[in-house]
């Protein structure tokens, strides 16, 4: 019988990516915390949980040895979802399998990689579960598991899901590992769940697996979300869970009550925190309940951080698609809700709520509060040529009629055992592969872009973008939040900084944006050429006319208003 208080224990986080769960850097997951936080409840003394995530190990070897030596390895993984990630690199089928091999202790793995893992991380696969060779593949919730395991002294655990006051507790008592991460304290951004299992039963979705929703109580989240602030955290998403404004309800209805309380419940005991974010919201739950989603919407709205997106899952606006793949909302109500959020949510700092959606030149330079998006799943059952040219149709009306949307995200289906599409697979996803991909460039072209510009018009104002990476001479960076803008910023500057920017020109799903307030004595030419209305003759003159004491001194001669980007004072920081 292993002690509990002798047991040193590595936890090994080689990246979550699910619907409605994010784990890639900047995000921090659920699952390395509740972990952490069982171990504890079990009795493991936190000072003997070390903390790893995969590309910590890849930079130091060293760290191997953590793997190696602990008496309890956990490794949590699993992609459900397609993506490309900037801010690492999730873990490969060889390294967990290297994992395993190098565990002296007792080796167990968990988290979605129960789901099946695909060959690559990407959409229009089948998936399959493999034991990659560890001791114990937790099959129902890992940290459950890992509870489990430590009190039977490492003998074995029965597979289960944990209860409402278990996950309470361990999501407390889990908050310290956050700074073992190594983005903590300024580049992390905590995952927060509020529910789990949905009141619906989409064909390829996981979510169901959880069964109907229930929901952690609005003390128990805002409680975690005080203990990870203690150990540092300012920035969260609100992102696990099926639907937002179900949250606390009956499973389907909104509940605005509970909402207010978790909202203002945050901002009371996080008072500094910079991000705040949500992810999900179901559009039937808008159309079903329309007066209840609006005070809920306005909540979140209020309390919010701005930049923020509820996405939809609209999934297909071909009602063959929406029929045989038992999806709950039509292309009408889709447009409906997108409607309602709009009016509620999409508002900027500096404006009233009631003004609600505001784009053009009177509309301040800010991100909206809350706007939706959208995302179309390809390669459902019963896909033709027809619902390509729907889902078309429905993003072009969403334009017209004078809304926004935040982000349109678009991909084809991955089919997981257990789900419908199981039964199709990936066949209906690869016989589309060429229409898709032409489809996928005339949303860009057509939506995305124009979109952009409304949504974020030069002069917007994004503070705190992290610079992360260097291409073509550009530097590219992002907020922190749900779904941020990719910013690039002419010149190669150093990374790792965050700065404010503001917005000169679009792309399809990024902007081109310079230091906020840029110094006319100091900004480059790159930077100055990037300023619409400033060609290379008029910033040769701005440059060989230096120094200016005010911005009217340099008499740049442009019909755009400089003031929206340039100072001639030290710079100064946008809240
Ligand atoms: S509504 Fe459908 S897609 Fe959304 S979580 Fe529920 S089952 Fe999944």
């Amino acid at each position: 019988m292993t002690d509990p208080e002798t047991l040193s224990v590595t936890i090994v986080d080689g990246y979550v990516d699910e619907p409605a769960h994010f784990g890639v850097p900047p995000y921090i997951s659920t699952y390395p915390r509740y972990t952490a936080g069982a171990l504890v409840d079990a009795g493991v003394p936190r000072e003997q949980i070390t903390y790893h995530t995969i590309d910590g190990l890849r930079d130091d070897t060293n760290r191997w040895r953590d793997v190696d030596e602990a008496d309890l390895m956990i490794y949590l993984g699993g992609m459900t979802v397609p993506g490309k990630y900037v801010g690492g690199t999730p873990a490969e089928p060889d390294e967990v399998r290297k994992l395993a091999w190098t565990a002296s202790g007792t080796s167990l793995m968990g988290g979605p990689v129960k789901f099946g893992v695909g060959d690559e991380n990407a959409g229009a696969t089948e998936t399959e579960r493999q034991d990659l060779d560890f001791d114990f593949v937790a099959k129902g919730d890992v940290e459950a598991a890992v509870f489990d395991l430590v009190e039977s002294g490492l003998e074995g655990f029965n597979n289960r899901m944990r209860d409402v006051d278990e996950v309470s507790r361990w999501a407390q008592e889990g908050a310290f590992v956050v700074d073992q991460h190594p983005n903590h304290p300024n580049h992390l951004i905590a995952e927060l769940e509020t529910s789990r299992g949905c009141a619906y039963r989409c064909s390829f979705c996981t979510e169901p697996l959880y069964g109907n929703p229930s929901f952690r109580p609005p003390p128990t989240v805002v409680g975690e979300v005080d203990a990870l602030s203690d150990y540092g955290v300012k920035h969260f998403r609100i992102g696990r869970q099926a639907d937002i404004l179900a949250y606390g309800g009956d499973g389907e209805a909104p509940n605005p009550d509970a909402l207010r309380q978790l909202y203002s419940g945050i901002r009371e005991v996080a008072p500094d925190l910079e991000t705040l974010h949500l992810d999900n919201m179901n559009p039937i739950t808008i159309v079903e309940w329309p007066e209840k989603s609006r005070e809920g919407i306005r909540i979140i709205a209020e309390h919010n951080t701005p930049g923020d997106t509820a996405a939809f899952g609209l999934e297909s606006a071909d009602p063959v698609v929406q029929e045989e793949n038992n999806l709950n909302v039509s292309a009408e109500e889709c447009f409906e809700a997108v409607r309602i959020v709009n009016e509620e949510g999409g508002w900027r700092p500096g404006e009233e709520p009631t003004d609600a959606p505001t784009f053009g030149d009177d509309a301040p330079r800010r991100l909206p509060k809350l706007l939706p998006g959208i995302n179309l799943l390809h390669g459902l059952k019963g896909e033709r040529e027809e619902t390509y040219e729907r889902n078309m149709a429905f993003l072009r009306r969403v334009y017209d009629e004078g809304y926004m949307l935040r982000r349109i995200n678009i991909r084809q289906v991955m089919a997981f055992d257990g789900t419908d599409m199981s039964d199709t697979g990936a066949e209906i996803a690869n016989e589309h592969k060429k229409l898709f991909k032409r489809y996928k460039t005339q949303v860009r072209e057509e939506i995305d872009n124009p979109m952009l510009e409304r949504v974020a018009p030069p002069g917007t104002v994004l503070p705190d973008v992290h610079l992360e990476y260097h291409q073509d001479g550009t530097t590219f960076g992002r907020q922190l939040g749900t779904y941020p803008l990719l910013v690039g910023v002419p010149g190669e500057r150093a990374l790792g900084q965050t700065i404010d920017v503001a917005v000169v020109d679009h792309g399809y799903r990024s902007v081109t944006a310079v230091p906020y307030p840029l110094d006319l004595n100091a900004a480059s030419m790159d930077e100055l050429t990037a300023i619409p209305g400033i060609g290379s003759s008029t910033a040769g003159d701005i440059v060989v006319d230096r120094p200016y004491e005010s911005v009217a001194d340099a008499r740049v001669d442009t019909t755009v208003d400089l003031s929206q980007f340039v100072t001639t004072r030290p710079l100064e920081r946008v809240n």
